[in-house]
């Protein structure tokens, strides 16, 4: 018992910081046959994950995006998680890993085997909003495979026209009856994130 457990949270702190300053799998795969993107809104990450399956197994896969080291750190551990991995296994690890960060209770022998270097996130339990973040390219992942093997993307996804953007401008409405829709105003509880 000597406490060495500070040391490891450290030590975890720098993989997480590492893959945040040189993402592993950046970029757009080519020829994925499955894609899909994550937003964030609480945080404004945004990631974009392709992947490539073939015989119910993962290729290749990559993300694209911007986020906080967080987001970005999980999407990078991820992809070099999943390679290679059946969709059985990528389930079960996004399983694993969803119950590691939300702070489910892990069933007795208290080590997680197949998450690896993926427990580095087992303190973002601590912070609900930070969940999402480290949260979000699986999801993403999860949609793409959802979203079926679409052989061609059918958008060039070089269309960032309507939707969702960023700044909502004000309809032509106009009503005079001032803030219609119940604005949450500015939640920025305890971003203690920053650098
Ligand atoms: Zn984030």
């Amino acid at each position: 018992m000597s406490g060495g457990f500070g040391e490891l949270q450290d030590l975890y702190g720098e993989v997480i910081l590492d893959h945040n300053r040189r993402p592993r799998n950046f970029g757009r795969l080519p020829g994925a046959s499955h894609s899909a993107v994550g937003h964030n809104p609480l945080c404004g990450d945004r990631v974009e994950v392709t992947l490539r399956v073939e015989d119910g197994r993962i290729e290749e896969i990559a993300f694209e995006g911007v986020g906080c080291a967080i987001s970005t750190a999980s999407a990078s551990m991820m992809t070099e998680a999943l390679r290679g991995k059946s969709l059985a296994e990528a389930r079960c690890l996004f399983e694993r890993f969803h119950a590691l960060v939300t702070g489910a209770p892990t069933a007795g022998g208290g080590e997680v085997p197949e998450l690896g270097k993926l427990a580095a996130f087992a303190g973002v339990g601590e912070f609900p909003m930070r969940v999402k973040c480290a949260t979000l390219a699986w999801h993403a992942l999860q949609s793409a495979l959802a979203s079926g093997a679409a052989t061609a993307p059918p958008r060039p996804a070089a269309a960032p026209g309507a939707g969702s953007g960023p700044e909502p401008e004000p309809a032509a409405g106009s009503a005079p009856g001032g803030p219609r829709r119940g604005s949450s105003n500015a939640d920025n509880g305890g971003a203690s994130g920053g650098r």
